[in-house]
């Protein structure tokens, strides 16, 4: 009898910028998660909007390890998938779900919505034009982003923090007017593919997961699990960046980083292996981390 391969997590950074105390922590329970539900455990490089920065992406994976973080396989990057993505949008084109849309940005803030319209979403200005209008509209202007024709206003995800999480699933973009695949296809297409099945990432995202849950059960993928985990603030309660100073390896050292982080989740560990040792999913700290440099 051959027993089912085991799933997997992961994670993904963008190589924007080199990770912070913020990006490793999340990366650590990651891990946690992982490898305390006996998952393998994968590393992408979200790179489809910085393709240039191969150097951050090489910082990145060094620092992951230099903190104890161990993965499966070789590291993905998001850049070599397009063909994948193209595939993908091709089937759900083939199925009428998806439409050309020549908004801008400002056309979408500035469209009429109905009154209960959820803030943010996608007002379907250009969901239902005739072909004629289509073709005058590509004529006029700037190549189209492609968007999902979405049959729901919601969705509902399950997620190891926030219990079961319903929300709002509008006409998202899969591909933008410059061609490239928008992050909420690729997610879903490389987690689907490389048979992730916990996605653990920060809270920030927590919005984006209906999204990307319908659309990975329109493309019949399994549903993975969901924990979306508390972010990382700095003293004045904004988002902890780089430039708040002693947040990055290079200005921390993989020890003293590791010692804050693990302090910081309540299992104060000299080691990513004895930190593994005391986790329990139940006890995460629910609330964000100020982070006070050292
Ligand atoms: N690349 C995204 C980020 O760095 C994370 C995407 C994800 O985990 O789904 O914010
Ligand atoms: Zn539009």
């Amino acid at each position: 009898m051959t027993r089912p391969a085991p799933g997997a997590g992961r994670f993904a950074p963008s190589p924007s910028a080199d990770l912070h105390i913020g990006n490793l922590r999340t990366a650590v329970l990651a891990w946690l998660f992982a490898r305390s539900s006996g998952r393998r455990f994968l590393l992408r490089i979200e790179d489809l909007d910085d393709r240039a920065h191969d150097d951050v992406a090489r910082r990145q994976l060094a620092d992951l390890a230099a903190i104890g973080i161990t993965w499966d396989d070789e590291p993905q990057w998001q850049s070599h998938h397009r063909d994948c993505y193209d595939t993908v949008v091709h089937a759900l084109s083939a199925r009428g779900l998806v439409y050309e849309c020549y908004c801008s940005r400002k056309d979408i803030l500035s469209a009429p919505r109905a009154p209960h319209a959820p803030e943010g979403a996608y007002p379907g200005t250009c969901r239902e034009l005739t072909e004629p209008e289509r073709t005058a509209r590509r004529e006029s202007g700037r190549p189209p982003a492609l968007r999902l024709r979405a049959d729901v206003s919601e969705f509902t995800v399950t997620d190891l923090v926030h219990g079961s999480y319903t929300g709002v699933v509008d006409d998202f973009v899969l591909r933008r007017g410059d061609g490239v695949p928008a992050y909420n296809l690729a997610v879903v297409v490389d987690d689907a593919v490389s048979g992730v099945d916990q996605v653990v990432r920060g809270d920030d995202l927590l919005s984006s997961s209906p999204r990307q849950a319908y659309l990975g059960a329109l493309l019949d993928y399994p549903p993975p699990v969901y924990a979306h985990v508390p972010l990382v603030l700095n003293p004045e309660g904004k988002r902890l960046a780089k430039r708040d100073g002693a947040v990055t390896l290079a200005e921390l050292g993989a020890l003293r980083a590791f010692s804050v982080l693990s302090d910081s989740l309540g299992w104060p560990s000299a080691n990513i292996t004895e930190l593994l040792g005391q986790f329990d999913p139940t006890r995460l700290p629910r609330a964000p981390w100020t982070y006070q440099p050292v």
